[in-house]
């Protein structure tokens, strides 16, 4: 029998070994430097691991009789393309009904399928990744301009400078990550012991 709840060091090794987790000196495109790099999509990209991952954060959602009490009549939201197959693997564990998904588009995120209010079921909404929390935030007060509730929230990694809670309910996620970001390189430690800079995209 798999271990269907990883520890929060078994996911660290997985983000390793697929590249989605790097140690080094970087430099995000706002300028900010880094001593650590999170490329999600790096671990998505490889079913196994994938599925093993959504499982994980699925478990941390069954769990909670109030959700699992709804299914199966329950939307998997994903606030951006990063969590879409977060998304579709979690929905597949749950057997949950719906999926969405929503993109920035002109500075604004909006779902991508055109949605009435009322169609939506209650809604999880899950990422691979929670930085500020503003992307789920934003996406929960969509969610309730359609008339829909929500009853679970969650990702893969969570920064722990990022909120907790959305709302009333925990955040939940397989990795707590303590980040540490510095506002440019005068405040680096990376810069200071002259340690060769990597830029990346995202
Ligand atoms: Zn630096």
């Amino acid at each position: 029998m798999v271990d269907l709840i990883p520890s929060s060091d078994t996911v660290m090794q997985i983000l390793k070994r697929t590249g989605a987790f790097r140690e080094g000196h970087f430099v995000y495109p706002n300028g900010k430097h880094s001593p650590h790099y999170f490329q999600m999509p790096l671990a998505f990209r490889y079913y196994d691991t994938a599925r093993v991952l959504a499982v994980a954060l699925s478990r941390k959602f069954r769990v909670d009789r109030d959700i699992s009490s709804q299914l199966p009549k329950v939307s998997i939201i994903s606030p951006s393309s990063g969590g879409i197959p977060v998304a579709f693997g979690v929905r597949d564990a749950l057997s949950a009904e719906q999926i969405y998904w929503a993109e920035q588009e002109g500075g604004k995120r909006m779902f991508r399928q055109y949605i009435n209010k009322g169609e939506v079921n209650p809604c999880i909404l899950v990422d691979d990744i929670i930085r500020s929390g503003h992307a789920i935030e934003e996406t929960a007060a969509l969610v309730k301009e359609l008339g829909a509730n929500v009853i679970g929230c969650g990702a893969i990694v969570r920064f722990t400078s990022a909120p907790d809670k959305l709302g009333d309910f925990p955040i939940r996620s397989l990795v707590e990550f303590d980040a540490h970001m510095y506002d440019g390189g005068d405040s680096c430690v990376d810069c200071r012991n002259n340690a060769p800079i990597e830029h990346v995209r995202f």
